[in-house]
């Protein structure tokens, strides 16, 4: 990560993520939740965990330098591929620079992505350059 946040924006995120949580406790320990069994106390409170977990690593990657959603953004037109071949950007009919969602798993759930995809022409595949995010994802996308 080249693009750290400014310290209010990371204050604005903790502050954001303390109103979550406060939400939640209340939510815990409200009369309506007062007869849940263990299993459904104890996924109640993964729940909120995995919401924030979710939200936290949404936030990381819309500061991605890499990623779509970053302000000003303009993809490369070419970038090399694992194969050493020269892949162009993949566009779309109007030319268009393709925007691919993605899905990432995380432990506590999935979040999704945008990126931009090169097609390499020896391999017959779209790739994403990033290789923080390159590995299990990117055969979903394979022709
Ligand atoms: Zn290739």
């Amino acid at each position: 990560m080249t693009n750290k946040k400014g310290s209010s924006d990371v204050e604005k995120l903790k502050e954001d993520l303390l109103n979550d949580y406060k939400e939640h406790l209340d939510k815990l320990f409200a009369s309506e939740t007062f007869d849940l069994t263990f299993d459904e106390r104890e996924k109640l409170i993964d729940t909120a965990v995995n919401k924030n977990r979710c939200k936290i690593l949404t936030e990381h990657l819309e500061k991605d330098p890499d990623g779509v959603s970053k302000n000003n953004y303009h993809p490369d037109e070419s970038s090399l591929c694992q194969c050493g071949a020269c892949a162009p950007l993949h566009r779309d009919k109007n030319g268009e620079p393709k925007v691919f969602k993605r899905e990432i798993k995380t432990k506590g759930g999935s979040i999704t992505v945008q990126e931009y995809g090169y097609y390499c022409s020896q391999c017959r595949r779209i790739f994403f350059p990033s290789p923080k995010k390159a590995g299990s994802v990117q055969r979903k996308l394979q022709p």
